[in-house]
């Protein structure tokens, strides 16, 4: 199963309690269309290379459709239909106007020149610029895609349409992009997290945290859990890990990251594995890098007292199963990491009213979202006596559904 199908299979476990049917279940998890385009370019060299690039539009009952474009080698199709969905019920989980779509190039942007990634980007947008747009599908950066290659998009797009920053979002702040954009997502998974600690009577100030990932989720997250008093006991990223029971020094390990492009080979810890961190004993295990990274037998090692999930699908449905049974708390992706979706709305806001917010306006409106949508999200547990991620699913899945039989099937 990968993370498409398990998006799928969460969504139909919820949909099953909800008994809302199969011919209901049939339409909220088919996708609205599916768009595959040849994408020719001239590289530098002046060879010609053919490239496929996809949009997924998987639903827009509740509004323009909205998820990350990324470049990678193993963009498919298949993958993407999951992770559209995935996006139409994080949409939904905190009560955004929007649907959900994915999309992508297959394509090694490593193996590209920075000519060469913004010709494909153009064309790109030149083949797909009639189905997207501010009120239609808005895409946003993903994996290997940056606010660069959204100011290309925008700027390609308003060749057809007219100035239109709303077209997409995580643009840079000299075009149209948010304050506080860049950080949302692993601020979105502080604020879930503090609240979900004081449901379980647990303190910030000397919980240990271990992350999976240095990125943007990762890396943002654990400085502000170090801000907020919080141990960060393990971090990885791809090339390696690091731990220290007693806390690693987190100024110094972004010191050290600045400098190497890596937590591997900080000196302040000693080397970990990336199972080593996934099963470290601490409160909050943060997995913020990949899907299904954790499976039935190391759900069985886990000794966290929560998941807090910032990657998009890091928990193999299995391994939802033992984790469940074993009473650590999952706290799902469609409810912990919607901080960025939740900054990128109001990207798109600030865009459509010509304005821009300051950052304390921003972070105070996605911690009044991301505590509502826990509350909401915790309440329907409590009700159903049903897991974190169900009760998340029944939220998303009778917004979106209740939007689809209102505007008439
Ligand atoms: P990123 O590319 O900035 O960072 C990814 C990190 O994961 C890097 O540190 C990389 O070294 C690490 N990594 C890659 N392979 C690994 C491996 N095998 N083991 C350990 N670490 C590995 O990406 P990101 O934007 O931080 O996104 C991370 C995850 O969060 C993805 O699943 C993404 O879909 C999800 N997500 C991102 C956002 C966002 O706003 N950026 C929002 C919601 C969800």
């Amino acid at each position: 199963m990968n993370a498409a199908e398990g998006t799928d299979h969460f969504f139909r476990k919820a949909a099953r309690i909800m008994d809302v049917g199969e011919r209901i279940e049939t339409l909220l998890s088919t996708p609205l269309r599916e768009v595959r385009v040849q994408l020719s370019i001239e590289l530098d060299s002046g060879e010609i290379r053919t490239f496929s690039g996809h949009r997924i539009q998987h639903d827009n009952s509740r509004g323009p459709m909205k998820g990350g474009l990324r470049f990678h080698p193993q963009v498919t199709p298949g993958e993407m239909v999951g992770l559209a969905a995935l996006m139409t019920w994080k949409t939904a989980v905190v009560n955004l106007p929007f649907g959900g779509a994915k999309g992508g190039i297959t394509c090694d942007p490593t193996q590209l020149s920075l000519k060469e990634l913004e010709r494909l980007t153009r064309k790109f947008v030149d083949q797909v610029q009639d189905v997207i747009g501010p009120t239609r599908d808005i895409p946003a950066p993903d994996v290997n895609t940056n606010p660069q290659v959204m100011a290309w998009i925008m700027d390609q797009y308003s060749k057809y349409h007219g100035h239109a920053p709303a077209v997409v979002t995580g643009k840079p702040l000299d075009l149209y992009g948010s304050r506080g954009r860049d950080a949302a997502t692993g601020r979105g998974l502080l604020y879930v997290c503090r609240e979900v600690m004081r449901d379980l009577g647990l303190a910030m100030r000397g919980s240990r945290f271990a992350i999976q990932g240095f990125g943007n989720v990762g890396s943002h997250t654990a400085r502000l859990v170090h801000e907020d008093g919080g141990l960060l006991v393990a971090a990885s990223d791809v090339h390696g890990g690091v731990r220290n029971p007693a806390g690693l020094d987190v100024p110094a390990l972004f010191e050290h990251v600045k400098r190497q492009g890596t937590v591997k080979g900080f000196s302040g810890g000693s080397p970990c594995s990336q199972e080593e961190l996934l099963t470290a004993e601490c409160e909050v295990l943060i997995p913020a890098a990949l899907g299904h990274v954790l499976d039935r037998h190391l759900a069985q090692e886990v000794r966290a007292r929560m998941v807090l999930e910032g990657a998009n699908g890091p928990t193999h449905p299995d391994a939802d199963d033992v984790l469940e049974k074993r009473g650590v708390l999952v706290v799902p992706d469609i409810l912990a990491s919607a901080g960025g979706v939740t900054v990128s709305y109001f990207e798109w806001v600030q865009n459509l009213q010509h304005l821009s917010w300051d950052e304390e306006r921003v972070n105070a409106e996605l911690e009044r979202i991301m505590k509502e949508a826990y509350e909401r999200v915790a309440q329907i547990s409590r009700t159903r006596k049903v897991p974190l991620r169900t009760a998340a699913y029944i939220l998303a899945i009778g917004r979106v559904g209740k939007a689809t039989v209102l505007r008439g099937i």
